[in-house]
């Protein structure tokens, strides 16, 4: 199977069994906009949750917060992303593709030259300098291209009841402007009442840290952890839901004291990949790569992504970065506000009294939630040759979600509609239900094809009531990755259930 097969099959399958569907379908969809369905969201709320349960509610030392999406636009001055978050835009003049010249493709060594840099991207083929800039067009693999040029990712929209194109009509309106003059009071405009979608959720937390800090009495070290909707507005999206223009984060801001940084990266990049693997069938597929020097963004001392093996290679899945006291540093300096901790525990070198005052440094583990739902659709995708009962071979298609992720963690199912196996069934789904657990009561067409069904939507636990039942209250249980069928009693059942969803 080809890494397109793989990658096809499994957008099919989200589609199929309501998982994922193309954002506005009915129109034509909307360019990498995507729509989490009834499955879906199962999905990603339970990472979400497995996710904020061991990043805040296992521990003492971090706490979380749900902040705005739009925040006030001197944030995004002092963060530094107004003036440098951008990508480096190319044009291929051969083919017309517009791509992000830093995930292009690499020139295969030995290539001939006969690039050409420069050209206009009206298709001006000759023009231009000679040289080399080691990559080619992703789409057609041409050399010929234009210049770079930087292109600010943050989504431009404005705030309040005026709108900014009447302001600039009434500002030059009998007044004879140059094409310069009227851009800039154009750009006035529009900058006087602009507001961004938040590129990062990180930014609440350093803007926020002193509230925080001071409420719940946090004791540096300590972490700030926030999920939430971020928007970049991509050069170019691709690969289903990898990189979209609207996507989820999963991110904590780990304040710890400066010189300490180190080793809180070690630990905190230990802890993240262990987590991954943990709901993982093969964990080798993820690993750890360390940032070269001139890859470290201008306030990071060092930097190391966890990277995930999908069907066209390994790529990111989450960043953990060491920030230092950049943001809080900026946002003081921004605002005028005073940022920094005062901790007690320590003695002030040069007085000898108890009690220093420093800006505290930062680790960030940045993750996508939707991204990681990606990873473990991936991880999770197999196909496994059998015999059916009339002893043709089939391939049994599953998806070996941890019980954790999966969206039901047991479906119940009376054999047949009648016999009374359907009121057992529904009292056994209704037990489940009170005891917070997703169970699916499903009737429709035979065993077998719900067994299928289950097994393509990774139901971990399928649960048949039988006439057997009627006799001496068991149920068979059958488990999705052995195919394994046992009894259990109908008392029992919930339990065997929840212990084996918590045994991982
Ligand atoms: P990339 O190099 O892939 O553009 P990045 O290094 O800019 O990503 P970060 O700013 O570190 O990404 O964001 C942290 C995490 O957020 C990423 O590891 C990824 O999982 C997720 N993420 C970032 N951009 C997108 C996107 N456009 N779509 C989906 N997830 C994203």
């Amino acid at each position: 199977m080809t890494s397109n097969d793989t990658l096809n099959k499994i957008v099919s399958l989200t589609k199929r069994r309501g998982f994922i569907f193309q954002s506005s379908e009915i129109y034509g969809g909307l360019k990498s906009a995507y729509d989490y369905g009834p499955l879906g969201v199962e999905l990603k709320r339970n990472i979400a949750a497995e996710w904020w349960k061991f990043m805040v509610h296992e521990r003492e030392d971090v706490v979380g917060i749900d902040a705005s999406i739009m925040m006030h636009p001197s944030v995004w001055k002092a963060s530094g992303h107004l003036a440098g978050f951008s990508d480096p835009l190319v044009d291929c003049l051969n083919c017309k593709e517009r791509f992000r010249a830093d995930k292009a493709p690499q020139m295969e060594p030995g290539t001939a030259i006969n690039w050409v840099k420069g050209g206009k991207s009206s298709g001006e083929k000759s023009a231009g300098t000679v040289g080399t800039c080691g990559y080619v067009c992703p789409h057609c693999g041409s050399s010929l291209l234009s210049d770079e040029r930087q292109f600010n990712l943050m989504f431009k929209t404005s705030i309040g009841p005026v709108d900014p194109l009447d302001n600039f009509l009434s500002e030059v309106q009998g007044k004879e402007l140059s094409r310069a003059e009227l851009r800039e009071k154009l750009e006035e405009a529009v900058r006087s009442s602009a507001i961004y979608l938040r590129p990062e959720t990180a930014q609440a937390m350093f803007v926020q840290f002193m509230n925080v800090q001071q409420t719940m009495s946090m004791k540096v070290p300590f972490g700030i952890a926030q999920q939430g909707k971020s928007f970049r507005n991509e050069v170019t999206t691709e690969k289903f839901i990898f990189r979209t223009c609207e996507f989820e984060q999963m991110e904590m801001e780990y304040f710890c004291e400066p010189g300490t940084q180190k080793e809180w990266l070690k630990y905190w990049t230990e802890t993240r990949m262990s987590w991954w693997q943990r709901y993982a069938n093969n964990k080798s597929a993820f690993k750890l790569r360390q940032h070269d020097e001139d890859e470290l963004a201008h306030y990071a001392d060092d930097c190391y992504d966890i990277d995930y093996n999908y069907p066209w290679g390994w790529d990111e899945l989450e960043g953990v970065a060491s920030r230092t006291d950049y943001d809080l540093s900026k946002h003081a300096e921004e605002s005028g506000v005073k940022i920094s901790y005062f901790d007690q525990q320590k003695t002030d070198p040069a007085t000898g009294k108890p009690g220093i005052r420093y800006v505290p440094y930062v680790i960030e583990p940045a993750a996508g939630l939707t991204r990681a739902c990606l990873a473990y659709l991936c991880d999770a995708y197999a196909e496994e040759e059998g015999v059916d009962a009339d002893g043709q071979t089939k391939t049994r298609v599953l998806l070996k979600l941890h019980p954790r992720l999966a969206p039901f963690k047991v479906a119940v199912l009376p054999l047949v509609k009648k016999d009374g196996l359907p009121d057992v069934a529904r009292k056994i789904v209704s037990d489940f239900y009170k005891a917070g657990i997703n169970a699916s009561y499903d009737e429709q067409q035979s065993i077998g094809k719900r067994y299928a069904r289950h097994d393509e939507v990774g139901t971990p636990y399928c649960l048949t009531i039988d006439h057997q039942t009627l006799e001496d209250n068991t149920v068979t249980i059958r488990d999705r990755d052995t195919t394994k069928q046992e009894r259990v009693s109908i008392d029992g059942a919930l339990e065997v259930v929840k212990e084996r969803i918590n045994a991982f």
